[in-house]
């Protein structure tokens, strides 16, 4: 069978969405079924928004198995909104120190936000300050090539929060636990493995992941927030950047993006429904990461894994080869055969395959297959 160009794209993100979904989204353009009206235009206000609201929250909790005490958000401004509510809403005018990994290239980011609100101590770094890591061929000076270890983590008992970032999009790094003290509020993007795996999600205060990775447009970001956790927030925030606001507004404070909604709603049911559950995807997702590092280290040493074999991500697989040269030889045979979105982030350069809950078995197949060939002939 041969495979679309759709089902070919590797992008990191916005990432690939399931056939089925884009199929009833395609049909929800010109008209929603028993609405009639275009996705496009209907009120936010409507019952039938109501509904998708409610059936999506519904789903996200049936999916993690949330308990009550944790509200369920969409909110807009993406992750990089949340790099600034959550030390606004629970760093201003601290006197104890945050603690944040600097893992890589987004939890920089993050890092970067925090110390405008507060004071915050990075426990755990993995490369240069700032962001531009160029490519390097040696492996042992690859910066942020691995995660911290139990043992390298002296974590504050009195921080008001402890955050890092659950998957390095950029780089390619997976923590495979849960990270941190019980008793200090754990905070997690999970913006590129959110619905991916199962998570714990009852062990953390606040977990966020914006749409485009891997459930559906840019537009909204997922937030679940334990309740208990707002008795500590301060009380200065502007209405919009206030998670109460959102709370008590149902996620329908102001127009909210019904389109990219909608299509997360039908990633959840795909999820639910077709899949069967998040421990069902992540042995999907684990098979198909197995097969791209399998290739990846049967190369002898042709393609060279930037992440170490432990830290290794499910999600985006990250690799260089043996000079740029045979970089861009393979980047533009690769498009040439079909695939799109292999190049790897513009600061780090090299290969990254991002594979998604969207992207499937037999697409991988399909790289795996092209990356044998590429090596046999170069
Ligand atoms: C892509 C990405 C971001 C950036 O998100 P925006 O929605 O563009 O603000 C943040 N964190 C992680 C882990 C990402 O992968």
């Amino acid at each position: 069978m041969m495979l679309t160009p759709n089902q070919l794209n590797f992008s990191g993100g916005p990432g690939a969405l399931p056939e089925s979904v884009l199929q009833q989204v395609q049909q929800a353009i010109i008209a929603v079924p028993d609405v009639g009206l275009s996705i496009l235009g209907i009120s936010h206000r409507s019952d039938w928004f109501a509904n998708v609201m409610h059936e999506l929250e519904h789903n996200v909790r049936s999916l993690l198995g949330l308990p009550p005490n944790y509200h369920v958000l969409m909110l807009q401004g993406g992750a990089t909104q949340q790099f600034s509510m959550i030390p606004m809403t629970w760093l201003r005018g601290s006197t104890e120190a945050a603690d944040y990994l600097h893992t890589g290239y987004w939890s920089g980011k993050s890092l970067t936000e925090a110390q405008r609100e507060g004071p915050m101590r990075v426990l755990w770094q993995g490369g240069a300050i700032g962001n531009a890591t160029p490519l390097s061929h040696t492996p042992s000076s690859i910066p942020f090539s691995r995660l911290p270890m139990d043992d390298e983590l002296d974590f504050n008992p009195r921080a008001p929060y402890f955050h890092y970032i659950s998957n390095e999009t950029v780089e390619g790094l997976q923590f495979q636990r849960v990270l941190g003290r019980d008793d200090v509020p754990r905070v997690c993007d999970m913006s590129s493995d959110f619905l991916s795996r199962p998570c714990e999600a009852e062990r953390y205060s606040l977990i966020y992941a914006h749409a485009q990775k891997n459930l559906g447009p840019a537009g909204v970001t997922v937030v679940v927030l334990r309740d208990e956790w707002l008795l500590q927030a301060k009380q200065d925030a502007p209405g919009f950047l206030d998670y109460r606001t959102h709370i008590a507004a149902h996620s329908i404070y102001n127009t909210p993006p019904v389109f990219a909604i909608y299509v997360v709603l039908l990633v959840t049911r795909w999820l639910l429904n077709e899949v069967g559950g998040l421990a069902n995807m992540h042995a999907i997702n684990t098979a198909k990461a197995a097969r791209l590092y399998q290739v990846i280290d049967e190369s002898d040493g042709f393609y060279r894994s930037r992440a170490a074999v432990a830290d290794r991500s499910l999600m985006n697989v990250t690799f260089n080869l043996p000079s740029v040269e045979h970089e861009q030889k393979f980047l533009a045979a690769a498009q040439q055969a079909g695939f799109s979105g292999l190049a790897g982030h513009r600061s780090v350069g090299g290969i990254r395959a991002s594979i998604y809950n969207g992207l499937t078995q037999e697409a991988v197949d399909a790289l795996a297959g092209f990356m044998k060939v590429f090596r046999g002939l170069n």
